[in-house]
């Protein structure tokens, strides 16, 4: 090896002296063209610009519609809305996720009760599903975790057998596919995130798509105040008349971000190939290396590698998991992990009662997984850092 092997950790010179994120956006020229020209238009939001992002969007997923948010926490509250949950109410949700997959449903009441996963997938585990239905589970939330879709077709099985709802949280995975069937056409309503890090960005953003006309009324007014016009419908119905039956928040996305949402999407498939080419090049370089596995990912699914999530098997290594995200971090790697688990969360276990024991699995496993950098403007050299860091980390830590 050329560069010191002393790790940066103990003074060593780091592989890199600027920091890699684990993720980032991509921004293009003709992202700025679209969002500039929107600047110059009348309508800034509430304009002809959402209208044409949830077509685009939906289109994109195979759904029949779609409704625009501005987070895709809003885009989850607005589902949980939208299904009529009450207080009381329980819905199952994989306890390794982001935290707004189970807080939408704790703030309208709604009691979320927290599911192992796959060991090697990090996918909420079928099989843990049914101990916890009880006469008021409504829901199955799914988390298509890294990128990779969940099993649905046991989730459907279990989901009509008990008359549940599924809402797909899928902020992880946009343009994902399970059996050919496009993530945002499976579930009964599926949230879409488009912060920075997500497939496609609008700075904050996200949208609901669904195939079931019930649900789209009351999501436009949910994001409006429960309002039952817009501004824009006011302004050409030369009127100023509403009506509120049910109240709602501003969950409005502007056309400013709309414009480039519509911009990203157009690059969104080379994107995910980009992502795809990273991951299967960490695939084949991690192969080498018996103490990093990546997660599985099953037949059928088609993964779009939000994340790429390793397993460390820390009984080959002479210290744990955080030892080696400081000496990745010192060399300049921008490692992360994702997520430590919603049941060993103060906040949740306050207010559902949950505690440590409930889901074994993902306790073993969150000492274990570590994300590596993987975003479609990372260059091939930059890949290589990665790979030379852990290469350089691994080796100073096998037993
Ligand atoms: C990003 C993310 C969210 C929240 O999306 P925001 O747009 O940040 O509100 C929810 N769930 C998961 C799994 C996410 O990754």
């Amino acid at each position: 090896m050329t560069v010191s092997s002393t790790l940066a950790l103990h003074g060593g010179s780091p592989v890199r002296t600027e920091m890699l994120p684990y993720g980032r956006q991509s921004i293009r020229e003709e992202d700025i063209q679209a969002v500039t020209e929107v600047l110059s238009s009348a309508w800034l939001t509430t304009g002809p610009k959402v209208s044409e992002f949830e077509k685009s969007l939906s289109n994109f997923v195979g759904a029949s519609y779609g409704v625009a948010v501005n987070s895709g926490t809003a885009a989850l509250q607005s589902a949980a809305y939208a299904l009529e949950l009450k207080a009381g109410d329980e819905v199952l949700v994989p306890t390794i996720t982001f935290l707004a997959s189970a807080s939408v449903f704790a703030h309208l009441g709604v009691k979320p009760v927290f599911i192992d996963v796959e060991e090697d997938t990090l996918l909420i585990d079928v099989h843990c599903l049914e101990a916890k239905i009880t006469p008021r589970t409504r829901c199955i939330v799914t988390v298509d975790y890294a990128g990779q879709p969940c099993e649905y077709h046991s989730i459907k099985e279990i989901s009509e057998a008990h008359n549940m709802a599924i809402i797909d949280d899928a902020c992880h995975s946009l343009g994902a596919s399970y059996k050919g069937q496009p993530i945002g056409s499976i579930a009964d309503m599926t949230a879409f995130s488009f912060h920075p890090v997500k497939h496609i960005t609008t700075g904050e953003g996200g949208m609901v798509t669904s195939n079931q006309p019930g649900f789209l009324s009351v999501l436009r007014r949910y994001r409006n105040h429960g309002m039952n016009k817009d501004h824009r419908q006011r302004t050409e119905e030369q009127s100023w008349k509403y009506t509120v039956e049910e109240l709602g928040f501003n969950f409005r996305l502007s056309d400013i971000q709309c414009a480039l949402g519509i911009s990203q999407l157009n690059r969104l498939s080379k994107m995910i190939d980009r992502r795809r080419e990273i991951a299967l090049e960490y695939d084949k370089v991690l192969s080498e290396i018996p103490e990093v596995n990546p997660l599985c990912v099953r037949n059928g699914r088609k993964h779009v590698y939000h994340l790429y999530v390793v397993r460390l098997d820390t009984q080959a290594l002479s210290v744990n998991r955080d030892e080696i995200f400081n000496a990745l971090r010192a060399e300049g790697i921008g490692v992360n992990v994702h997520y430590y688990p919603l049941h060993l969360q103060k906040a949740f276990q306050r207010i559902t009662g949950c505690r440590k024991g409930d889901c074994p699995v993902a306790e073993r496993m969150i000492d274990e997984i570590i994300a590596l950098p993987i975003y479609p403007d990372m260059t091939c050299s930059e890949q290589s850092d990665v790979i030379e860091a852990l290469g350089k980390v691994i080796n100073y830590y096998r037993r």
